[in-house]
Parts: C-alpha cells; sequence; structure tokens
C-alpha cells in the first residue's frame, strides 16, 4: 500500500450500490461518484493492512471487541499427527460429494458426518472460494473444520464412537482506521490501491451524505473527505471493514459531519449531525439501487406507446430485473396486487397524507400483505416489466394527500433529531468520536506537502 499516492478514478455518472464482487463494486463506485480531477487519498489505513500500525493514535484501545461474544478457547489438537492435513478450496459448482470423490475421500463418512444433527445446513451451503479443512488417514476422515459466520467454527473430530461435532467461537477484533482524500479528479479504480475501500465510500455515499449531497451531480474537484472506521481482524488477520464512525465531507466549500451513535438500549443505532440531527430523511431519495433515470417526472409528457400527451406522474428507474425495490420510508402497505398498466403494484402510505407507489415489480417481497407495517429500506419487491413496461424498470410515484410531486425533488421530511433522554450519551460519544475525526484530518494534511513532493515526479495523468 502506498501511503499518499496519486490516484485517479474512474467516472460514468449515475449512483449505484451494489453487493457484487470488488471488481464491480469499484466499478459500481466509479458510476457512483462523479469526480471531476483526481483523487489523492492519502491512505494510512487500507485494506490490506500490514505489521505497522493501523490504529489512531490513541482511541483504540477502549474499543469493544465485536461482537462481544464470549470467547471459547478451541480444544488444542493432539500432538500425534491425525492424518494428512487437506484444504479444500470450493469452486464454482462444486458439491460436497464432487470434492469429496476428486481427493478419494471416504463418502461413507460425508453421509455420516452430514446426517449429523445441526451440520447438514452448515455444510451444504456452498459458496465459491470457502475452505474446508480437513485431516484425513487414507480417506477415513479424522476432523473436519469449516468457518460458518464470521465469529464461527464448525468442528467435526473423529470419537471413540463415531463423529463430534462442536461449534467454536473465533472472536473478531475491530480497530479503528481512518483515511482521508482530496478529490483532483476522477477515476476510482485506482483508489483501491491506496487503500479506501468500496464498502467506505458507498457508505458515506448512501448511508451518510447521501440526503445532503447529491453524488451523481455535485461532487467536484477539491472536495474532501475524512472518515474514522472499524476494521476488523480475526487472530490477527485482516477480514474486513466494519462501520463507519465520524465522517466528514467537503462539498464545494460546504462540510458536512456525522457520527455514528448507538444507544445504551439499542433503541438508536443511526448517524446524527453534530447538533444532534439525523443525517436521514424519512424518505429514500430513489427506493432502489438504479442504474439510470429512463423517464423523468413531466406533467406533459408523450406516452410512449399511446403516443398522446399524457403526464408522468413519478420517475422511471431503470434496473436489471430482480433488483430490490425498497420501501422508501416507515409505513403501512395499503395495496400490493395487480392494477391496469401499473402491472404487480404496491403502495404505501406513510402518515402525514404521504404515499408511496412502485409499479411493474416482477414479483412482490414474500409475505407481503396489505396492513403490514415496513420499515425504510425494508424489501418490498422486485424490478420488473409486468404491465404497460416497455422494459425492466421501477415506476415511483410520491403523493402528498393525494396530488404527485416529482420524487426527485420534493423535500423530504428530516428523520427524528436525537431525543432528549439520549442527549447527554449522545453528546459524550460525539466529543469522542468528532476529536478522533480531527486527528484523523489533521495527521493527514499535516503530511500532505512531503508526500505530494516525493510522489511529484511518478504521478501518472489522470486517466480522464
Ligand atoms: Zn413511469
Amino acid at each position: 500500500m502506498q501511503r499518499g499516492s496519486k490516484i485517479a478514478l474512474d467516472y460514468k455518472s449515475v449512483a449505484v450500490r451494489s453487493r457484487a464482487p470488488t471488481r464491480a463494486r469499484w466499478l459500481a463506485c466509479g458510476l457512483l461518484i462523479p469526480l471531476v480531477g483526481a483523487l489523492i487519498v492519502h491512505s494510512f489505513f487500507g485494506t490490506q493492512p500490514t505489521s505497522s500500525t493501523h490504529t489512531l493514535p490513541s482511541a483504540a484501545s477502549d474499543l469493544p471487541e465485536f461482537p462481544p461474544a464470549p470467547v471459547v478457547t478451541p480444544e488444542p489438537l493432539e500432538e500425534e499427527p491425525l492424518g494428512e492435513t487437506v484444504e479444500l478450496v470450493v469452486r464454482r459448482n462444486d458439491t460436497l460429494d464432487r470434492i469429496f470423490r476428486q481427493h478419494k475421500l471416504s463418502l461413507t463418512d460425508l453421509a455420516t458426518i452430514r446426517n449429523l444433527p445441526g451440520v447438514r445446513e452448515s455444510l451444504d451451503r456452498l459458496r465459491p472460494g470457502d475452505k474446508i479443512t480437513l485431516v484425513h488417514n487414507e480417506g477415513a476422515v479424522q476432523e473436519l473444520k469449516r468457518r460458518i459466520s464470521e465469529t464461527e467454527v464448525l468442528h467435526v473430530t473423529r470419537g471413540e464412537s463415531g463423529f463430534d461435532t462442536a461449534v467454536l467461537t473465533t472472536p473478531v477484533q475491530v480497530r479503528e482506521a481512518f483515511a482521508h482524500g482530496t478529490i483532483e479528479s476522477s477515476l476510482f479504480v485506482s483508489a483501491r490501491a491506496a487503500g479506501v475501500s468500496p464498502e467506505i465510500i458507498l457508505k458515506l455515499a448512501n448511508d451518510i451524505f447521501g440526503w445532503d449531497i447529491d453524488f451523481a451531480l455535485d461532487v467536484r474537484t477539491g472536495d474532501r473527505f475524512t472518515v474514522v472506521y472499524e476494521q476488523k481482524f480475526r487472530d490477527g488477520e485482516y477480514i474486513g471493514d466494519g462501520r463507519v464512525l465520524a465522517a466528514e465531507f467537503t462539498n464545494n466549500g460546504v462540510t458536512h459531519r456525522a457520527i455514528y451513535f448507538e444507544s445504551e438500549d439499542k433503541q438508536i443505532a443511526d448517524y446524527f449531525a453534530p447538533d444532534g440531527r439525523s443525517m436521514r430523511r424519512q424518505f429514500l431519495r430513489a427506493p432502489l439501487d438504479f442504474t439510470r433515470i429512463s423517464s423523468h417526472f413531466n406533467p406533459r409528457r408523450r406516452h410512449p406507446i399511446l403516443n398522446t400527451i399524457r403526464a408522468h406522474k413519478g420517475v422511471d428507474y431503470a434496473a436489471p430485473t430482480g433488483t430490490v425495490i425498497k420501501a422508501a420510508g416507515d409505513g403501512r402497505v395499503a395495496f400490493v396486487g395487480t392494477k391496469g398498466g401499473y402491472g404487480r403494484v404496491v403502495i404505501l402510505e406513510h402518515g402525514g397524507g404521504i404515499s408511496t407507489l412502485y409499479a411493474h415489480m416482477s414479483r412482490f417481497a414474500p409475505g407481503l400483505k396489505a396492513g403490514m407495517r415496513v420499515k425504510q429500506g425494508a424489501t418490498i419487491g422486485y424490478v420488473g416489466s409486468s404491465g404497460a413496461a416497455t422494459g425492466p424498470h421501477l415506476h415511483y410515484e410520491y403523493r402528498v394527500n393525494g396530488v404527485h410531486k416529482n420524487p426527485r425533488t420534493v423535500p423530504l421530511p428530516k428523520a427524528e433529531p436525537i431525543s432528549e433522554p439520549y442527549r447527554a450519551a449522545f453528546e459524550a460519544r460525539a466529543r469522542e468520536l468528532f476529536a478522533s475525526l480531527d486527528r484523523a484530518r489533521d495527521a493527514a494534511v499535516a503530511a500532505v506537502p512531503a508526500e505530494q513532493a516525493s510522489h511529484s515526479s511518478s504521478s501518472a495523468d489522470p486517466e480522464v
């Protein structure tokens, strides 16, 4: 990982959120943020931490372990080797049967192990890249280990009378890390090399500042960000990033700041501005991760099928069939079913006279019924082209007292600020986290001149 390397980020045009593999996620980031200029990321803490310290000078030691689960120490293996150890890496379309055959392992043992209580579910769901560690003696299984969650390992051992199973807990340690960047050019692709993970950038854009900054249109040269976030380690090995704890983004000279606050009773777990205002609005601006807007709100649109002037009373978001559609805000399901040109449609009522409508779905979320309550962000259905649709897209409407408003521009009501009972705890946490953020930024800014000088000869032309 290079410090202070100049990186150029690719820019397309539209915000998307993605859970695709890393490469695709970076592409998504490229789509997300129109970086006009090169992004200089002074990455002190990257996705591939080495042995050098990746924690803030003074704030890391008091972090809790995540999750705060009791530690079960794995039983030490016997001194005498039980047999040959093999590490099996699952490939595409692999099944346990196939893997066992390939390695000439006992299929009888496999059948016995799979029939142990609770084991089948943890063993049969294989994904490419999963690892299974096996000790065998001429094909007879002596021991099998498989990670079943971030903190748990399934452990099967051959005992006196058949196989024994146990689930070992492997604690995850969380450390605080930070990154600071100045946007000079576009091109996200090399940001990865400088160490800011796509997850972190997407969190900034989607979960924290997305309501205040239009990341598809407003990000520009000279914008800066600083982020303090969690990095997760298991047995000293980096396994991924956790939550963003504090962040600031300076957009066109205006600085937005936020911290993550979780109350002791877990009633609150969200991002707030320094004064306790929520960073969230009561509604999502767009209720899905879309690839582009295929038709804007337009009271005088010529209808593509009917070829007459007919108002377009919503926004059409093009997205692949099957893309998740989320409830734009907390509310109650008023309608779920089929309605003429809308095809499969869901209508939500949110109180305050506001309702939202989601049309052309390929299918509804399983179990969704009229009268149910839904939370903002909950999956209500999937993009399709049912009804009068020329291709897969979501037609989305936002109504206030029955009157259609433009969902892209309608002022969205703010979510609740920190309430009085939580005020003191919030302020204490805010002081702590904003101090971390200040330290992170100041350290990064102080380090800039030397690093820029040392890289000036090698910095590549921005790939715009
Ligand atoms: Zn439409």
